[in-house]
């Protein structure tokens, strides 16, 4: 099964073949920013004209298919190195600027949240009490969850069934529990200065001082910095697929003490921007990379295989786009139900394939109810449903892996 893996991947990467200036204008281009008046680039008479602050090129077609033959077969930091020597270092185009790597595939796996335990959850706000004599689900005691717990569980089933095939697994952090840190956000709190100065680069805000209660820290300067450090994670792990791992909530229902009587998935791609400011060079060659590369297209192909596994093995539907605000003001519709462009820290930081999922509501009844049948996978009782939506995962990444 490896080698067979390892063939289709290498078919893969070498059959890529470029996309037509048509389908990058029609199809890739509305994925890519809200309002196009504020796009660095605009499509003209069969060419990309390039505008953005001292920037100015036009890409003509066969100039557009050469770059696009060179970035093909890159990694994700690759294809931003070449794209900056071509725009920003006046380097000459070149052929095979990099060689291709032999490598077999590499996914970075990214569960959402960090809770190590409900006290955490409670800190970082992810969390679910539903009070007794829901009317929905006639509970006599209190049901709380956390979604970290979730995430990490899915997590840890995905690795699991890649590693037996063969491909190249990294988390973002421990599936058991505990931020991109390496330690459970209480551990953290304790040797806060010494954490702080390890990975400063995370930590910007000066002013993090003032925050002492570890309520309004958690929320103020711990979950940003944690997602700056897996963003730094993944920008030097450069996998060739990036699975970020997710579970949701009904928005209307907070504080979520109650159930839900409705369940949707969705999937979010890169894309969605609002604007590439002129100092912002790392922000304009990503864009620029999603529109010339295979990034969007595979993106799209392996959410919608994620979404389809999602739908036939627990029977959750993709939303169609009216179920939350975000969708609405941030997101862009692609043309597969229940599929996105989204401007998420962990969706826009490096140009490789990605899929955010949001497996299923968690305040759904259905689901609650769901969770109480559990299995056991090496030895741990997991709900199946949650097992399920691993395996979705799983089986989109083998589906898209073959194509
Ligand atoms: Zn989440």
């Amino acid at each position: 099964m490896r080698y067979f893996i390892l063939f289709f991947w290498l078919f893969l990467i070498f059959s890529q073949s470029n996309l037509s200036y048509t389908y990058l204008k029609d199809s890739v281009f509305p994925l890519l920013i809200k309002n196009p008046d504020k796009s660095p680039v605009k499509f003209n008479e069969q060419s990309i004209i390039v505008d953005w602050g001292k920037t100015k090129r036009i890409l003509s077609i066969k100039l557009i298919d050469q770059i696009q033959k060179n970035i093909s077969l890159l990694s994700g930091k690759e294809k931003l190195e070449y794209l900056k020597g071509y725009f920003f270092q006046n380097t000459p185009f070149q052929k095979n600027p990099f060689q291709p790597k032999y490598r077999r595939p590499l996914v970075l796996i990214d569960p959402g949240h960090t809770a190590c335990n409900f006290r955490e959850a409670v800190y970082e706000k992810k969390y679910l009490s539903i009070h007794t004599h829901d009317p929905l689900l006639q509970n006599e005691d209190t049901i709380r969850f956390y979604e970290a717990y979730y995430t990490g569980l899915t997590a840890y089933i995905l690795e699991n069934l890649l590693r037996t095939e063969g491909i190249q697994v990294m988390l973002t952090r421990n599936p058991s529990g505990g931020s991109a840190f390496g330690v459970c956000y209480e551990e953290f709190l304790k040797n806060r200065e010494y954490f702080e100065k390890k990975f400063r680069y995370a930590f910007p805000k000066k002013n993090s001082k003032k925050w002492n209660d570890p309520h309004a820290y958690s929320r103020e300067i711990f979950r940003d910095a944690d997602l700056r450090q897996r963003k730094h994670i993944l920008e030097n792990t450069d996998p060739d697929i990036v699975v970020s791992i997710h579970y949701n909530v009904d928005e209307n229902n907070k504080p979520w003490i109650s159930s839900v009587n409705k369940n949707y998935s969705m999937a979010f791609i890169p894309g969605a921007y609002d604007s590439i400011p002129h100092n912002d060079t790392s922000k304009f060659l990503n864009f620029i990379s999603l529109l010339l590369s295979n990034v969007i297209p595979d993106s799209k192909k392996l959410c919608h295989h994620w979404i389809n596994f999602l739908q036939q093995n627990i029977r959750v539907m993709p939303a169609h786009g009216g179920e939350a605000d975000y969708l609405k003001n941030e997101c862009l519709p692609t043309n597969t139900r229940g599929v996105f462009a989204r401007n998420l820290a962990m969706t826009n930081a490096l140009p490789c394939v990605v899929l955010y999922g949001e497996g299923f509501l968690m305040d759904s009844a259905e689901e609650i109810q769901r969770a109480k049948q559990t299995m056991k996978f090496q030895g741990k009782d997991i709900p199946i449903s949650v097992y399920q939506t691993a395996l979705a995962y799983y089986r989109a990444i083998m589906e898209y892996l073959k194509k």
